[in-house]
């Protein structure tokens, strides 16, 4: 590969490139062009990550909680320093558009920043004793060495939120990134070096999730898994974690509805909708894949939809004035394609788009038309989890039927209602089997402070972000100060 730039594993504050490795490079989606070579790391170089992150563990932990926040303060200013070269590779690298690219990098900088002052809390209770002159308290403590499995859809974000709040809470770091975005992965690691943080606390190994993920889920020394990506990963991650009692924290699919009631502010809710599904090309988890229509209108607001895609565009993810840039692989491409023709067998009324764009620079990426299916619900595009630019629009006869189609899949992570009557909306803030509700906006809008998960096949029931963020990287250790100079048994003593 003359031209590429190699990058290496980052084992022990090292870049490092193990003799006789093999390599693969990740490629723009919108142009083919390579962007990087990586090593594909093998399961010993997991193994020497995690034996460099045990030897850094103690003096990381014991490191004082605000410095360790003055570490991530200085990674923050690294990334603001670099956010539009950064973004620009987010980009090239996945394919989102570029305000998006730099909202990726933006996201990251707030979560670090945020984790940062969480290192001057990291917050315990105090709780009274049944007994005379004892105090009880508790007190957070790291786990040890955490494994962060990345996907590639927020490529600089989502690492960020696991590496930072495992850091802030004493642990020690190694970082598999999704293969597809590992130079986005190297930036990351690169803004923490940069920054100075001490050899083996985080340690980057790229390679296959089945080679590098599965010996960092196997490995004993591993005492906790932070891991984003598809539902059928998450799960056999979490089954082999479980066999070694670790704790492993998933965030996984969605089938995100957004409902629009009969006196919803139609112009709003169409903005939801236009960002919620297509923006980073349906590619998140939170993104809205399906539009529950209030039968009353129904077709009004089917025809602003129709009438707004048709001046979409589509194209160059740099060109800040594209709407909507390729999906991110082959394999996504293949994958949304897939659907396409199984909605089309199972009936489904193509509304709009259904093809990959192509001729001239189409023909270099992986570029689909937005689409949109008037679909019934039970068919598979409206309960499978597609993760691309295709959006499922069903007909609800009032509210209840609304929350009822909303409610009946097997993922729980986003939802939103429009509406303008305000008992409705606190009953869908009740009723609806989601982490998270917006009431009249989209259902993505993730903000770094507030708590992100959700509920069924979404996860296994943890939260990512806000302050809840440190439970997943924290053992409570409950602590008993007797002052008494007396053996004081609780239960027995004489009340
Ligand atoms: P995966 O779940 O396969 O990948 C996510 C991460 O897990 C990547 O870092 C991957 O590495 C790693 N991984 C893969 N296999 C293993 C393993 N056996 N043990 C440990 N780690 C492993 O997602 P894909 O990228 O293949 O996407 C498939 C689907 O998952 C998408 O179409 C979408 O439906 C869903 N998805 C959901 C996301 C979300 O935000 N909830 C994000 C991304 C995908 P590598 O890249 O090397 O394979």
């Amino acid at each position: 590969m003359p031209g590429t730039t190699q990058h290496g594993l980052f084992i022990d504050g090292t870049w490092e490139s193990p003799a006789g490795s093999a390599r693969f490079v990740t490629r723009n989606p919108a142009t083919g062009e390579e962007l990087g070579s990586f090593v594909s790391g093998r399961a010993e170089d997991a193994n020497r990550a995690v034996a460099a992150a045990a030897r850094a563990f103690p003096a990381w932990r014991d490191t004082p909680a605000p410095k360790r926040g003055e570490l991530l303060l200085r990674v923050a200013e690294v990334l603001r320093h670099r956010k539009e070269e950064i973004g620009r590779v987010v980009t090239m690298e996945m394919g989102k558009v570029i305000a998006e690219g730099r909202g990726d990098v933006q996201e990251a900088i707030d979560f670090v920043e945020y984790m940062a002052g969480e290192g001057r809390r990291l917050a315990g209770e105090t709780i009274p004793s049944e007994l005379y002159r004892k105090f009880c308290m508790t007190v957070r403590q790291p786990k040890g060495v955490v494994a962060c499995i990345t996907p590639w859809n927020f490529p600089t974000a989502i690492p960020n939120w696991k590496i930072a709040a495992a850091l802030i809470c004493g642990n020690t770091v190694v970082f598999k990134p999704a293969s597809n975005t590992a130079l986005c992965a190297v930036e990351v690691v690169r803004a923490y070096e940069e920054a100075g943080i001490p050899a083996g606390v985080l340690n980057l190994v790229t390679g296959p999730g089945g080679v590098v993920g599965n010996a960092l889920v196997s490995h004993p020394k591993v005492r906790a898994i932070s891991f984003t990506g598809g539902v059928e990963t998450g799960r056999d991650v979490y089954v082999r974690g479980a066999q070694q009692l670790k704790m492993v924290h998933l965030e996984l699919g969605g089938k995100n509805p957004q409902i629009v009631m009969d006196d919803a502010n139609l112009p709003l809710a169409l903005e939801g909708v236009l960002f919620g599904a297509f923006g980073t090309s349906g590619q998140r988890c939170t993104a809205t894949s399906r539009l529950i229509l209030h039968e009353k209108v129904y077709d009004e607001f089917l025809a602003m939809l129709l009438e707004r895609l048709a001046k979409f565009r589509v194209g160059d993810p740099l060109d800040p004035a594209t709407d909507m840039g390729p999906v991110a692989s082959a394999d996504q491409e293949k994958k949304v394609l897939e659907y396409i023709a199984i909605a089309h067998s199972e009936g489904g009324r193509l509304a709009f788009g259904g093809k990959k764009r192509t001729g001239g620079a189409f023909d270099r990426g992986f570029f689909l038309e937005p689409t949109v299916f008037e679909t019934s619900h039970g068919s598979r595009i409206s309960k499978e989890e597609i993760f691309g630019p295709v959006l499922s629009v069903m007909k609800a006869r009032d509210y209840e039927d609304a929350v009822r189609i909303a409610n009946d899949v097997d993922y729980g992570l986003s939802s939103s209602i429009y509406t303008k009557d305000v008992n409705r909306a606190f009953r869908a803030v009740q009723e609806l089997e989601a982490g998270i509700t917006y009431v009249n906006a989209p259902t993505i809008g993730a903000e770094v402070q507030l708590p992100f998960g959700g509920v069924k096949n979404t996860g296994n029931g943890g939260r990512e972000a806000g302050s809840v963020a440190i439970e997943e990287f924290t053992e409570i250790k409950t602590v008993f100060l007797d002052f008494s100079n007396h053996l004081q048994k609780a239960q027995i003593d004489p009340r």
